[in-house]
């Protein structure tokens, strides 16, 4: 299949929502990450998003609107604490997880009886899906484990000739995918992915006593243990290398690195260390910047082919909790402390 390179212009638009209505795929460029969008009702659309990614088919797909008062259509039932995550931070990249009504057929829900609904913000995905009609189920546009494509050029990389077409809506603005939560009968919000809405933003919203986070955010979930979210149990953003979180002051990160100088190593500083004196690669200093590269960091260091990938931890709390998760996976959970 020849991939189709297309613009935001009205007329490519257009065009996708043509391909997307024949039931082809589509990577569409998001305030997150870039997405491998089909019909969100069609079963068919939703088996080859998995296919063409690779992916389990048990890691549900998120399905994006682009109006939040088509959720009632979606989901069985809307909590209020739902309805105000809605109202403060749609559109935005905050995905809402509730029970699903019967349209979305379980191959997008990865077999569950609940749907994860996002209202993205970039207008490019807004314009496609009110041009389609119906809603686009949208995981990250990689190969299943690669790390999340944030520019048309990663998504080629890893998609072409296994898609209809990408939009090139250029680099996304936040970098890592949404903040996924679920929200039960009660009302009780579980943090299930950290993203750019913040695990204090959602407090402040619907009280601290009704937000918790789920384990395996920070945490390693053993094989064959109970995980609320598919998606934590699977390797993610892993390079060819090695990869190691360091965790201590700036200095002592220096020297860690330092004291490995003889070995084929590769320090992902932020950027503001001095000293360091091997092979490093700066992924940012704020976690907003931290957020904005790391994906094309961590693809970049395939061309590097250092055996070992030091990187330096982020923060753990705002935005950083959300670096920080994505590390973790591409380190596989190992870290060491200087
Ligand atoms: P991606 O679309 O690749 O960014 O991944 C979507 C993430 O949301 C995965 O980690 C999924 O496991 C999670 N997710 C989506 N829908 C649900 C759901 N209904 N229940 C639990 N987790 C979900
Ligand atoms: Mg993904």
């Amino acid at each position: 299949m020849k991939t189709l390179m297309l613009t935001p212009c009205e007329s490519d638009i257009k065009k996708a929502a043509a391909i997307l209505k024949e039931g082809g795929l589509v990577a569409m460029p998001t305030e997150t990450v870039y997405g491998l969008a089909g019909n969100a009702f069609d079963a068919n659309s939703s088996a080859a998003i998995y296919a063409a990614k690779g992916r389990p088919s048990d890691n549900p797909l998120i399905v994006h609107i682009c109006d939040a008062g088509t959720v009632d259509t979606i989901a069985k039932a809307v909590p209020d604490n739902a309805a105000r995550l809605f109202d403060a931070f749609w559109p935005g990249p905050l995905t809402v997880i509730l029970p699903k009504r019967d349209i979305i057929p379980y191959a997008t829900s990865g077999g569950l009886d609940t749907v994860g609904i996002r209202f993205p913000a970039n207008k490019t995905a807004q314009a496609l899906i009110r041009e389609c009609g119906f809603p686009l189920a949208a995981p990250s546009a990689n190969l299943s484990g690669h790390p999340s494509p944030t520019t048309a050029q990663h998504v080629k990389n890893d998609l072409d000739g296994r898609i209809a077409a990408i939009i090139d809506g250029g680099i996304c603005a936040v970098g890592v995918e949404s903040t996924v939560v679920s929200v039960d009968e009660e009302g009780h919000v579980t943090l299930l992915r950290p993203g750019f809405v913040s695990l204090e933003e959602l407090r402040d919203t619907v009280g601290s006593e009704n937000v918790s986070m789920a384990r395996g955010v920070v945490e390693h979930i053993g094989d064959g243990e109970r995980v609320l979210s598919p998606g934590m149990k699977y390797r993610h953003y892993a390079p060819d290398a090695h990869v190691v979180i360091v965790e201590g002051s700036r200095e002592e990160y220096v020297s860690f690195v330092n004291a490995r100088r003889d070995e084929n190593i590769c320090a992902m500083c932020f950027g503001d260390e001095q000293g360091i004196k091997v092979n490093c690669v700066p992924y940012g200093i704020t976690p907003a910047e931290q957020a904005h590269s790391l994906f094309d960091v961590l693809r970049s260091l395939d061309d590097i082919s250092a055996d070992t990938v030091y990187v330096r931890c982020p923060e753990k709390d705002g935005l950083g909790l959300a670096v920080y998760n994505r590390l973790l996976r591409a380190a596989g959970f190992e870290t060491v402390r200087c």
